[in-house]
């Protein structure tokens, strides 16, 4: 099946109890067993729900993957990658990155032993110095929050696959609409559900997907053990937002291709970030790697003024300033303070993110309508 079809259909079939089209919210912890040790497949929410089964295969076909293994949030999911390694692993991270995979690693589990190199693997060549004998994961996030830099899994997993490393993306940020990373070699693949895949700012969720059974197993227990499972409620919507992912994608890079070409086009905007443009400058990567460049981008003004900035934002009528991205509505946020407020200040300043830089969620509503408020904010 082609994308759009999987995104109606993967993973749903009607239910065996009454038909119903759409999969049931099954709205219960415990089953009824038949006899000891006799059940048809479910006996706790915790370690299975019909509702999350249906969730689940459904990611798993949309990445192309053999399993999906749901969690309460991202960071949950990420949670989960991490408790595989115990202390002296070391983990190689992207260092242009999402602010609470940087808190989760930082943290909780440095302090717990594992051992993290956060580098710019813009050029994975840099990996053939950084992998040791006690390397165990490389940890990206393609394109990057807030500055949409682009890295190239092909290049990072080939080498990673020589050496014996498996290879993690954060996927939050395309989507499987404009991009699958276990088609490119890597070996789990990380969603914010909460973004794109739930596409309306009504839920928290995560999800890996992988391919290797005994990763499959592992994470599976994992997800059974700690228990930082979903609701079936929340399952229901996020199978809803699916239904309609490649439409949203659509427009959502429609649209953000129009304001990212408006943006430079406007003499108070400094740098624009976003993948389409082709002075980006890795717009040929992501030519090669993706289907398309999606609807997030950011920009500075010009002169660098943070109450310049803070006027802009204030301004703004369509745009809220809020957390998350990924939903229907256009949001805009201040990664200074707010994505990226937990890493220090000349962290922050090395990675490229001013206290100027706007991101923006460009959403689906109708183009005209977002043109005319980013003139009136930024005037
Ligand atoms: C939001 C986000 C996360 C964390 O996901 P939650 O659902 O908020 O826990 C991780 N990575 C990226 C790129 C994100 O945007």
């Amino acid at each position: 099946m082609k994308f759009g079809t999987k995104a109606i259909h993967a993973g749903v079939q009607p239910d065996p109890a009454t038909s119903a089209i759409m999969t049931p919210i099954y709205q219960t912890s415990t089953y009824a067993l038949e006899s000891p040790g006799k059940h048809k497949g479910y006996t706790y929410s915790r370690s299975h729900n019909p509702t999350r089964t249906a969730l689940q295969e459904a990611l798993a076909s949309l990445e192309n993957g053999t399993a999906g293994i749901c969690f309460a949030s991202g960071q949950a999911a990420t949670d989960a990658v991490l408790k595989m390694y115990r202390p002296g692993d070391e983990i190689i991270v992207s260092s242009d990155l999402y602010g609470g995979t940087y808190r989760i690693m930082k943290k909780l589990y440095e302090p717990a032993g594992l051992i993290f190199r956060f580098a710019d693997l813009s050029e994975p060549r840099i990996l053939h110095e950084l992998i040791t004998e006690k390397t165990k994961l490389v940890w990206i996030e393609t394109p990057t929050n807030p500055l949409l830099k682009i890295t190239d899994i092909g290049q990072i997993t080939t080498i990673c696959k020589s050496k014996g490393v498996q290879v993690a993306v954060d996927n939050t940020f395309a989507s499987p609409y404009l991009q699958n990373p276990l088609d490119l070699g890597a070996d789990i693949v990380m969603h914010s559900v909460t973004k794109y895949l739930g596409g309306h700012s009504d839920v928290i969720m995560g999800a890996l997907i992988v391919r290797d059974e005994g990763l499959s197993e592992t994470l599976s227990f994992i997800q059974n053990t700690a228990g930082a499972v979903p609701g079936p409620q929340d399952c229901f919507l996020v199978l809803r937002g699916l239904k309609t992912l490649h439409l949203r994608m659509q427009r959502h890079c429609e649209n953000a291709a129009v304001v990212a070409q408006w943006l430079t086009e406007n003499p108070k905007v400094g740098a624009v970030y976003y993948p389409g443009l082709a002075a980006h400058p890795q717009h040929e990567l992501a030519r090669k790697q993706m289907r398309g460049f999606g609807g997030m981008l950011s920009f500075e003004l010009k002169g660098d003024v943070y109450d310049d900035a803070v006027r802009v934002f204030e301004r703004f009528k369509l745009f809220a300033l809020a957390e998350s991205l990924g939903g229907v509505e256009s949001l805009c946020a201040h990664p200074a303070t707010m994505s990226h407020a937990s890493f220090p200040p000349e962290e922050r300043l090395k990675m490229g993110v001013k206290d100027t830089l706007i991101r923006l969620s460009v959403g689906v509503e109708d183009i005209d309508d977002i043109i005319t408020d980013l003139a009136q904010a930024i005037g």
